[in-house]
Formats: C-alpha cells, structure tokens, sequence
C-alpha cells in the first residue's frame, strides 16, 4: 500500500506513469544502491545511467525518504528513473567539496529533536537543531528523553519551553514509555519524521520501542553521554501503527543552513533590532540599542541573541560561495544576507 508509505495526490500528479514505471519510496540509501519500497514490493535499486549522463547537482539525486519512478530489469535490479518533486528536504553542504550540497532527507512532515534530561541539556544545541528544522520546512517537535532517570528540572525545562516557540516539547521515557503515545501522534495519517539530535541522547532505544523490536543496537550507557553511531547507512522505518521515522546518522554534522524558516524562532530579536535607533545597528556601542537594553534587562538572552548572528554569519559565507540551491528561494535569501552582512563578527 504506497499510502501507508505517506503516498499523496500531490505525488501522484507529477508521477509519470509511461514505459512500465512504478512509483516507489526509497527507504534505504547507500553508497551507490538504493533500498526502494513499493506498493506490492522491496526491491534493490541503482541509478538510471542519465542521472550521471546529466551530471545532476547533487540534491537532484534520490535520498531516503524520496518518491521515485523505478523500472524492472532482467538482472533483478530495477533503475530509478525520476525523484519526485519533494515536499520537504533537509539541505547540507559538503564540507569536502567547494560548492557542492547534499540531501539527507526527504519528504518529512516532522523533526524529532532529541535531547536527554540527563546530560547537560543544552538549550543551545537544542536550538541549532531547531534552526536546522524550521529549515527544512517541518514542523520540529523537542523529545526530552529519559524522564525515568531524572526528576525533571522545571527551570530547564522552562529554558527549553521558551526556545522551543511555536513547537511541542515532549518530556518521555523508552523504559516507562512515558509521553510516547503523545509523540506517536506526531506520525499518525502516515506521516514521516525525522530524528535528529546528538549521540547518546536515546534515539535508537526510542525508535526500538515505537518498533517494538530490537532493530537498531544502542549504545552502553557513557559517563560523557556521546559515542559512536549505531547506525550506518540513511534509513526510513515504518511503524507497527503506521507513520514512518527516518534515521540519519549524518545530520549531527549539519552545521551551515539558510535562516528561511527559522523567522518565527528568532522573532523576538528581530523585533528588537528594529527597535534600535540606527537601523544599521551593531549593538555593540550604538546609542539606544534595544538589543542590548533587552541584555542588561534581563529580558534576552546574550546566549540566544549569538546563536542568531552566528547563524546569519555563516548563511553570509554560504552566500559568498555562490552555492546553488534549487527549491529555496535564493535571491530572497541572498538579499536577507546583504542585510545583514555587517554583523559577519568573527566574535560571535
Ligand atoms: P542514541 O545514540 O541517541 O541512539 O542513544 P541510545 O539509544 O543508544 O541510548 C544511549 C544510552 O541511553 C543507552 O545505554 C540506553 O539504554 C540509554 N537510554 C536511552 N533511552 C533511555 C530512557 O528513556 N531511560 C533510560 N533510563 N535510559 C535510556
Ligand atoms: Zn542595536
């Protein structure tokens, strides 16, 4: 059943039916093969030799979480032909590589940012992942996990509550199941979302228990709360009780995003800038400075309002890379840099 894999009338509009072709999601992606679920089906999949005859930017490639157009062939490995326009991606660029992205994930209706209430919880980390998932287009949603171990602290929790505007936090537990069914809800109607968050935190042992099963090792528990990945390859699991999850071990590195999206998490520093007397303002030394005024106040957070800069100062030295990044409104976002391009502080 392509519906229970989140299968739509938008995908099925820009689906081209012609020369035998299927549609198909991809569930597993490796190096150079692709894991592709269809509606009767799961079969091993390779690139259509246009894809490279074409030399495709990157992020037009298929990834997990795809709607693609595949055919059989004789030798038992089908060809995917097309990638479906996506709804929703989460966008990378490749550190190794001068200009080029890199997709991690596809057609998402929800981010899961996982932080655990035994560790230090970062309020910080929590709202670079949140940055990241406003990006996406999806909805994020916070999963403090481990509930069972930790009185929950309510000042830390305040802290995140207020980061975390405009989305759910969900304090649970993988051993008491505690605040799961509520997460659950996130992913009913065959929805997909995405699990972020750092190593340790309890991500493999919460996609098990929504499994039910032991599908993914986790780690021994670490003073330190990080560790290796357990998991190797991008993949999207379905639910017993429908609703999908996708893994992706490589977005913990995600570290330069474009600020679309993340307009409503930053709204109250926006608001102040704007209540500043120069327009141009630094705040740093300027006169009436509503941002600083709101620091010594006691009414922002230094920490939040940095967080904020650093992220338009590493979209400026996206912008002058002259990336290319198709499905994002990049003039828009461009101009939005040159607007901001005077706070590019190396000290921030
Ligand atoms: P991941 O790296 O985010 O996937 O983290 P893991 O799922 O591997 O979990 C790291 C450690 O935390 C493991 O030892 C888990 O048993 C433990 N853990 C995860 N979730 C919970 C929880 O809800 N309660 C308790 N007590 N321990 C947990
Ligand atoms: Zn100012």
């Amino acid at each position: 059943m392509l519906e229970s894999l989140g299968w739509n009338d938008g995908f099925a509009s820009s689906f081209d039916a012609g020369e035998g072709r299927v549609p198909g999601r991809v569930v597993v992606e490796e190096k150079d093969a692709f894991v592709v679920r269809t509606a009767d089906a799961e079969v091993h999949a390779r690139l259509a030799g246009r894809f490279r005859q074409r030399r495709l930017a990157e992020e037009l490639l298929p990834t997990v979480g795809d709607f693609v157009a595949i055919d059989a062939r004789d030798d038992g490995w089908s060809l995917i032909q097309a990638v479906l326009p996506r709804t929703t991606a989460f966008v990378r660029s490749d550190p190794s590589r001068a200009t080029m992205t890199q997709v991690l994930a596809a057609n998402f209706e929800t981010v899961w940012i996982f932080a655990s209430l035994t560790a230090e919880l970062s309020a910080r980390r929590v709202e670079h992942f949140l940055a990241v998932a406003w990006n996406s287009g999806a909805q994020p949603v916070v999963v403090l996990t481990k509930a069972d171990l930790e009185d929950v602290d309510a000042d830390r929790l305040a802290e995140v509550e207020s980061i975390a505007i405009g989305c759910p936090v969900h304090v649970t537990s993988a051993i008491t199941g505690d605040g799961v069914d509520e997460l659950k809800e996130h992913v009913s109607g065959n929805r997909t979302a995405v699990i972020l968050g750092a190593s340790g935190v309890g991500k493999s042992t919460m996609i098990n228990y929504l499994l039910g099963e032991q599908r993914l090792a986790t780690q021994p528990t670490r003073a330190d709360d990080v560790g290796r990945h357990t998991t190797t390859h991008r993949e999207l699991v379905q639910l017993p009780d429908g609703g999908m999850l996708i893994d992706t071990p490589g977005l913990r590195e995600i570290g330069i995003w474009s600020i679309d999206g993340t307009d409503t998490l930053y709204e109250d520093i926006t608001r102040l800038a704007s209540e500043c007397r120069f327009r141009n303002c630094k705040h740093r030394t300027e006169p009436d400075c509503a941002i600083r005024a709101a620091i010594a106040a006691g009414d922002l957070d230094e920490g939040h309002m940095k967080t904020y800069y650093k992220m338009l100062r590493e979209m400026a030295f996206l912008a002058r890379r002259k990336k290319y990044k198709p499905g994002i409104d990049w003039r828009r976002n461009t101009k939005r840099v040159a607007d901001v391009a005077w706070n590019d502080r190396a000290d921030l």
